[in-house]
């Protein structure tokens, strides 16, 4: 048994079955994010009518004890229905939604970053923040090596792979495409995808979305992304540096605007929340991965388009500045500003949140806001 073994099995006689009728029953799948902050579970309920909206699905439980989430021997955590999406691989009427993580005192699991973010959003609201994410990943071979690359040494230098065409240049592609039609099925709000400067690696763009919709649709289709490579019989990671030497790590560039930042005379707004940026360097890279900045400091290292992760730097067009400003939003006096500091594997809801309360909530390291 290997990992891409399953990907085998014959696709053909599975759609045999999957064109049976199912009457009235849908099938709605759980997803959420385990005790690794990183892993995605889900598990799947029949219910006996069809759900307009996540308010008409219940919640559920799971055994914490398995996905490195009990406490104790209360291993019993509640699954909170947030945000529905459809089902692209089981289809119409049938249901995929994001859940929050709750313990058996229905306080917020370890892992659980949606309960504060959205309640620093609804705070924010009035500022109508918008962020865009930029998810670079990486594909993996089932020999641990990134897809296609040689069993034995390297392909050649970085250069020709960046947004490339051609067998020669373009690793996997098929994922990526079904990837992209299965975030538009389900409804996740996928602005677009590129071949990445690694071969092997890709990128696919979530927004604009307003306040606590962007973790929601970043983590849905991290979790597509995750199962439509199953299908493949490939792994997707979002390792910030999956190969050390000369070949450039995976990030979560994060765009970001607010509603005056957006309108003529916005640029002085960006300007100010710049500034406010620059006095909590250390805090924001402590949320900026999983791991508090360990595993962003083997990425962040001033080289491979990346800022140094112990400075903190500004510009326009300047792709190795923490924060870039996009070279047309210089001119236009208006736009949005990019954070390139989060790692591929941070938490959409523990970035957007530290952005939200440094630049609108004016939060400082002196002065924590609670919510
Ligand atoms: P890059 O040039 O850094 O590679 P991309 O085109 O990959 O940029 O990604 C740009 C991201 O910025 C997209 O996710 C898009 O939705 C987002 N975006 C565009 N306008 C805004 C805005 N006003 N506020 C926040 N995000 C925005
Ligand atoms: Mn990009
Ligand atoms: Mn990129
Ligand atoms: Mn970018």
């Amino acid at each position: 048994m290997s990992v891409a073994d399953s990907s085998k099995l014959n696709k053909t006689v599975r759609e045999v079955y999957m064109k049976l009728p199912q009457g009235d029953q849908v099938q709605v799948t759980y997803v959420w994010i385990d005790g690794t902050g990183e892993g995605l579970r889900s598990k799947t309920k029949t219910l006996d009518y069809e759900p307009k909206c996540v308010k008409d699905i219940p919640e559920w439980n799971f055994d914490g004890s398995s996905t490195y989430q009990a406490e104790g021997s209360n291993s019993d955590m509640y699954l909170i229905p947030c945000h529905m999406f459809r089902d692209p691989f089981c289809l119409d009427p049938n249901k995929l939604v994001l859940c929050e993580v709750l313990k058996y005192n229905r306080k917020p699991a370890e892992t659980n970053g949606r309960m504060t973010c959205s309640k620093v959003m609804e705070k924010a609201k009035d500022s109508y923040p918008w962020f865009g994410m930029e998810q670079e990943y990486t594909l993996m071979g089932i020999d641990g090596r990134p897809y296609g690359w040689p069993k034995n040494g390297f392909p050649g230098p970085q250069g020709p792979y960046y947004c490339g065409v051609g067998a020669d240049n373009v690793y996997g592609r098929d994922i990526v495409e079904c990837h992209y039609r299965a975030c538009l099925y389900a409804g996740v709000k996928i602005a677009g995808t590129n071949a990445e400067v690694m071969p092997s690696q890709w990128e696919f763009q979530v927004g604009p979305c307003e306040g606590i919709d962007m973790g929601d649709h970043l983590w849905m289709a991290r979790f597509l992304l995750h199962r439509v490579c199953e299908d493949f019989g490939v792994v997707a990671t979002l390792d910030p540096k999956p190969i050390t030497g000369n070949w450039n790590g995976a990030g979560c560039h994060t765009n970001y605007s607010t509603e005056e930042m957006r309108k003529p005379g916005g640029l002085k707004h960006i300007e100010s929340a710049i500034e406010k940026l620059s006095k909590r360097h250390e805090h924001h890279i402590k949320a900026y991965d999983p791991k508090g900045g360990a595993d962003n400091s083997r990425r962040l290292t001033g080289h491979h388009e990346t800022s140094s992760i112990f400075d903190f730097t500004a510009g326009v067009a300047n792709r190795g500045a923490s924060i870039r400003i996009p070279r047309q939003v210089g001119q236009d006096g208006f736009g949005y500003f990019e954070d390139r500091r989060p790692a591929a594997n941070c938490d959409p809801y523990v970035v957007t949140e530290v952005i939200v309360r440094t630049t609108i909530l004016n939060e400082t390291d002196d002065h924590p806001i609670e919510v």
